[in-house]
């Protein structure tokens, strides 16, 4: 079948990619219809690797999917050929413990689409359990229907939280994961969210798209410091920390009141540090999150019911002819862009 495929870093081709896909009784068998491109698709294109994931053989990119039920194994109740699903890309082995745990985002075993040597899902047709895939309401189109897995970092952030009615937050970082996490924060109960990043473009995006009840700060130009000291005195209830970089975690703590939360969801490239003594003397409960568990079907929910409105997010679309140019454009990393999104 036809699939993008990283040969080796910086080469990307569109190829017949053969791939013998076994359906068992309890998978599906998905014709993709809509991908979503991610900054990890363009870490591993550019650099190939992250961390310890290394692209050592020709890998299908993509994970970010919807797409429509073309086949069913034998076992399968929960969905029908012809239903429009997403799904979601991380499969562990079922009898793990941690799984078991309730935990299967923890398992060592897991099987993520477009990780090494997983292949992704930029290709016709995936073979998938039929349990991690997820039937969309008619009013949840496709394209959001692919949105839904960076959106379920922002839900599962909001959920790690215990965002409570009425919360003040920080998001810092006005990337794709930065903004789902603001909308997902608001979507859970928070009055107000901070969005701080440097990039305006980034910011602009979002005051024109998005509640007023989000507040953008870009701290190359103006004080975080003064913000918080009107709007929140003591400090905000939350810090959702998605920038990943040591500068900006280095000073969270000083933004969070007594007995505050912070939640860490970017990933820095090395060790960082915390004042701990800081973060002592309030008590701040610090969390960590690794992509997520269970939010399929409330991030879904929230699209369906208005809740959180996505499409905005979609800032360029392109059909899978063009992919390779999707590519080189996302590498530029332009600042009016937060989603790129194929058409399969
Ligand atoms: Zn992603």
């Amino acid at each position: 079948m036809k699939a993008l495929v990283l040969k080796e870093k910086n080469r990307l081709v569109v190829e017949d990619f053969a791939i013998d896909e076994k359906l068992s009784p309890s998978d599906v068998r998905i014709a993709i219809r809509n991908v979503g491109i991610c900054g990890s698709d363009i870490h591993y294109y550019l650099h190939g690797r992250i961390g310890d994931f290394v692209v050592k053989e020709p890998l299908i990119l993509g994970h970010e999917a919807s797409g429509i039920v073309i086949e069913t194994g034998a076992e399968v109740k929960n969905l029908k050929v012809g239903d429009r699903v997403c799904m979601e890309p991380g499969i562990p082995s079922f009898g793990s413990n941690m799984t078991l745990k309730g935990k299967y985002n923890l398992d060592p075993t897991v099987r993520f689409w477009a990780t090494p040597p997983i292949h992704g899902c930029m290709r016709e047709s995936v073979v998938h359990p039929a349990s991690f895939t997820f039937k969309l309401p008619d009013n949840v189109s496709l394209e959001e229907g692919a949105l839904v897995e960076p959106l379920a970092i922002g839900v599962y952030s909001a959920s790690t939280a215990t965002v409570q009615p009425g919360d003040i937050a920080i998001v810092f970082g006005a990337g794709t994961i930065g903004i789902v996490t603001a909308l997902a924060a608001l979507s859970s109960g928070c009055s107000k969210v901070i969005v701080c990043d440097i990039k305006q473009g980034k910011l602009d995006i979002i005051k024109k798209h998005f509640s007023k009840n989000i507040i953008c700060v870009n701290t190359s130009k103006e004080s975080l410091d003064t913000i918080i000291q009107d709007i929140a005195p003591e400090g905000v209830d939350i810090v959702f920390e998605a920038t990943g970089n040591p500068a900006v975690i280095a000073n969270i703590i000083k933004y969070i009141r007594p007995a505050g939360r912070a939640i860490m969801i970017g990933m820095p490239p090395a060790p960082a540090a915390y004042d701990v003594v800081a973060a002592q003397v309030k008590e701040v409960e610090i969390r960590h999150i690794f992509r997520y568990r269970n939010m399929y079907p409330r991030t879904i929910n929230l699209i369906a019911s208005g809740a959180m409105s996505v499409k905005p997010l979609i800032t360029h679309s392109y059909n899978f002819s063009d992919v390779i140019e999707a590519f080189h454009f996302a590498a530029s990393m332009p600042e009016d862009a937060i989603k790129i999104m194929i058409t399969m």
